[in-house]
């Protein structure tokens, strides 16, 4: 066995080296792949290998071809959609956890893992003041915790009316309403797609021009009515009017569910922490980790104030699946075997610790808020408040501001993506990497100033 073992211990060693050679890059490069680099992506490509390759010509393959056509995203100037660096005590975590390879499915299959999973997700609880006791499940990301929480939540107010929706399904259930706001996050839609509610079945209420919902304008509430609420609009990241809005649903017996990808860290920000004040009274919560935590993709949390009701509408068993009487990862999320996520939310968190967390929010916060006065000064529309860590820029008209918005993709210096708010063409620049620091900052107003000097 030394030979194989020693070629695997060469091939993981090299792999190291070659990471490590990959992430002192990032901050030299340009933030896209050159031309040259895709030009020759197709290598990856091409037919089905007939037989076995040679393991360090492959990663050589993957390395050479594939680390220069990657998108530096995980560099300290990427400010397109809201995407976070990875730590880099949560790469090597995550490398290690590879080595792992355990099924985070159920607990006989790792105790570790379950260990490593459940404390990860109580000190997130913790850091954004989320109550004790949840459900708690580890997902691919925020789209999956809005699932699963509108999944836990159809559970209860089915089961509420006498419906058990898991057994009976959905033809003859009772009417649940959903309400959401003008500015919901496509995600929460694409959810309550996948669950059989209907994407255009759900009542709009009106937003200002932060695309915060006007709690005045909110229809009669229920009991067979769920309201997802935001914390964290990916644009502008503005938070819904929490307090109003939760104590009208308790009042009338409905759930309210918060889509936080983001928006849920600034709790964990003293400065910030206004900004989530009441959020802690809803009945769920989506958020990830992969965004602001800096963990490595894919990886988010689903938090459910019942723990039974995630349980009610996740758990699934056979006689196979061994019972080890606590918490079962498996039985709080849609899949049955997943990778150990919560390895690297626990590094991010033992790394930071809660100071080095509100730190790294707050500097987020800072550095964004910074874009929006160094624009402003020169003479550049941002059309947002910058309550957090999102800003939205306009170069004047659309064609304009659509022109500009490619020239500092080309010109390389960071990347910007672009959309359109309330039907105006933007450009939108999200601070979420723990690698940005304040000299990047200054590097990319620099280069968005002079493109659009450039382009007048
Ligand atoms: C990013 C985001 C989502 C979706 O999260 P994924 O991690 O991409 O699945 C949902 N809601 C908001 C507000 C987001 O910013």
């Amino acid at each position: 066995m030394t030979e194989p073992n020693a070629a695997r211990a060469a091939l993981i060693t090299d792999v190291a080296r070659r990471a490590n050679i990959y992430l002192d890059g990032l901050d030299g490069r340009d933030v896209l792949p050159t031309a040259e680099a895709l030009s020759r992506i197709d290598e990856l490509a091409g037919s089905l290998p007939g037989g076995p390759g040679d393991p360090a010509a492959i990663l050589d393959l993957l390395d050479r071809v594939g680390s220069p056509a990657t998108v530096a995203s995980a560099g300290p100037r990427y400010f397109g959609f809201v995407i976070g660096g990875a730590l880099p005590t949560t790469v090597a975590a995550n490398m290690l956890a590879a080595a792992w390879d355990q099924c985070t499915g159920r607990q006989v299959l790792s105790p570790a893992a379950t260990v490593i999973e459940e404390t990860a997700a109580r000190w997130v609880a913790e850091l954004i003041g989320l109550p004790e006791g949840c459900g708690v499940g580890l997902v691919t990301g925020a789209s999956m915790a809005n699932f699963s929480a509108l999944a836990a939540a159809r559970h209860a107010l089915m089961a509420r009316a006498g419906w058990d929706v898991g057994s009976k399904g959905l033809y003859g259930a009772p009417e649940i309403r959903i309400v959401v706001g003008g500015e919901v996050h496509v995600t929460v839609l694409k959810a309550l797609a996948l669950l059989g509610f209907g994407r255009d079945t759900a009542i709009r209420v009106p937003v200002d021009g932060q695309g915060r919902m006007i709690a005045d304008q909110l229809p009669t509430l229920d009991d067979r009515t769920i309201v997802c609420i935001q914390a964290g609009n990916v644009n502008t990241g503005a938070f819904d009017p929490a307090p109003e809005i939760i104590a009208r649903a308790k009042a009338a017996g409905s759930w309210v569910h918060v889509d936080g990808a983001f928006g849920l860290w600034a709790a964990a920000a003293p400065a910030r922490a206004h900004l989530m004040a009441g959020f802690n009274g809803a009945d769920s919560w989506a958020t990830d980790a992969h965004k602001w935590l800096n963990t490595p993709y894919d990886c988010g949390l689903v938090f459910v104030r019942d723990e039974a009701h995630l349980r009610g509408a996740m758990a699934a068993n056979a006689a196979y699946l061994i019972d080890s009487g606590g918490r079962e990862p498996g039985d709080y999320v849609p899949e049955l075997s997943r990778r150990a996520r919560g390895v690297e939310v626990w590094a991010a968190i033992k790394a930071l610790g809660r100071s080095g967390i509100a730190e790294l929010v707050e500097r987020n916060c800072r550095q964004a808020a910074r874009f929006a006065k160094g624009l402003k000064a020169a003479g550049i529309e941002v059309l947002n408040e910058v309550p957090l860590n999102q800003v939205l820029v306009a170069f004047g008209d659309a064609e304009r501001t659509q022109r500009v918005t490619a020239a500092i993709q080309v010109e390389g210096t960071c990347w910007c993506g672009g959309s359109v708010w309330q039907g105006r063409t933007v450009m939108r620049i999200s601070v979420s990497s723990w690698a940005t620091t304040d000299d990047d900052v200054e590097r990319s107003l620099d280069a968005i100033i002079r493109m659009d000097r450039a382009n007048a």
